[in-house]
């Protein structure tokens, strides 16, 4: 884990959590995104996102893989936000094919023990923060780790899903994933202690191996496929969750994106809207984001470091 610099000293600054007065205007208020030159200008600068989290009373929070990292869950994509890996399985692929099921299982058996095992660091708690101090409408995460939850963020929407629950896709029923862990390894023993690198999305990178001996229970109850209850690839995110998180965004003053490069559309469209509506959006973010040209603030500083403000009179 990397380590945790000291935040910035603050002086008498009000307290971040205390939302400022309104001002008369705000940069993005009105829609127009401010030029690019304008944002190279308040890059790095955590004071510049205190003040844009002081502005706005009610936030909406969207979170990725970003803010896990320091957590030990890899990322799929480097600053730019192309792929760094081989890309995950697809809905298409698991539905279609026995083999990447068992492919899947047995990746899944090893990853989830790094998984099961990880926990939230600063950025999470800074959240969870957040959110104590009714400052936080709602956290949209694109992350299937449950971290925020585990940090005590509780207004969560988590909108690709959970990798801590399996669903049939037959009847519907749910297992907790560690009922799952324990019918795979009672099932195929010897891999449960193989030991391989850490993937994102409780993966493991596990090849060379022949995974056709490898057993995937059905469904107890009806037979049917078992599949980690996250939104695959090429898989929607389900109809409700989407308005209810837009309903949230309604409610918001403004958007805090935390550790994305906004690279799938599932979670880029809620910035999309925010700008459109004319709500101001900052972003966390090492590098690239797809959304760069409708920031009003964009601070690339590794979140820990950027949100550390939210921390520092609790810090020690
Ligand atoms: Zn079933």
């Amino acid at each position: 884990m990397p380590g945790w610099r000291t935040p910035l000293a603050r002086g008498a600054a009000p307290d971040p959590l205390r939302p400022a007065a309104p001002r008369r205007r705000h940069p993005a208020r009105h829609g127009t995104a401010p030029a690019a030159s304008q944002i190279s200008t308040i890059m790095n600068n955590t004071a510049a996102l205190e003040d844009f989290i002081r502005r706005a009373p009610r936030l909406f929070v969207l979170t990725g893989a970003g803010c896990s990292t320091p957590s030990g869950i890899p990322d799929y994509r480097d600053a730019d936000g192309q792929w760094k890996r081989a890309q995950p399985v697809t809905l298409q692929s698991f539905l279609g094919s026995e083999a990447t099921r068992r492919r899947y299982w047995a990746r899944s058996l090893v990853g989830w023990r790094f998984i099961r095992a990880t926990q939230p660091n600063r950025t999470h708690a800074a959240l969870a923060r957040l959110e104590a101090a009714g400052r936080s409408e709602l956290l949209l995460t694109q992350n299937v780790d449950r971290l925020h939850q585990k940090a005590g963020s509780r207004r969560v929407i988590d909108l690709h899903g959970r990798l801590d629950v399996v669903r049939c896709l037959g009847c519907g029923a749910e297992m907790p994933r560690e009922a799952m862990q324990a019918e795979l390894t009672r099932r195929n023993p010897g891999w449960s202690t193989l030991d391989a690198g850490s993937a994102p999305d409780g993966d493991a990178d596990l090849d060379g191996l022949d995974f056709a001996g490898f057993a995937v229970p059905d469904c107890r109850h009806c037979g049917g496929l078992l599949k980690p209850d996250v939104v695959f690839f090429g898989e929607n995110v389900p109809r409700e969750r989407v308005a209810e998180s837009f309903a949230a965004l309604d409610r918001a003053d403004a958007v805090l994106v935390v550790g994305s490069s906004l690279m799938v559309y599932s979670g880029f469209r809620f910035v999309q809207a925010a700008a459109k509506a004319g709500k101001p959006v900052a972003a966390v973010n090492i590098g690239r984001t797809r959304a760069d040209d409708l920031l009003t603030l964009k601070v690339e500083q590794p979140c820990e470091d950027a949100l550390g403000f939210l921390l520092a009179d609790t810090a020690g």
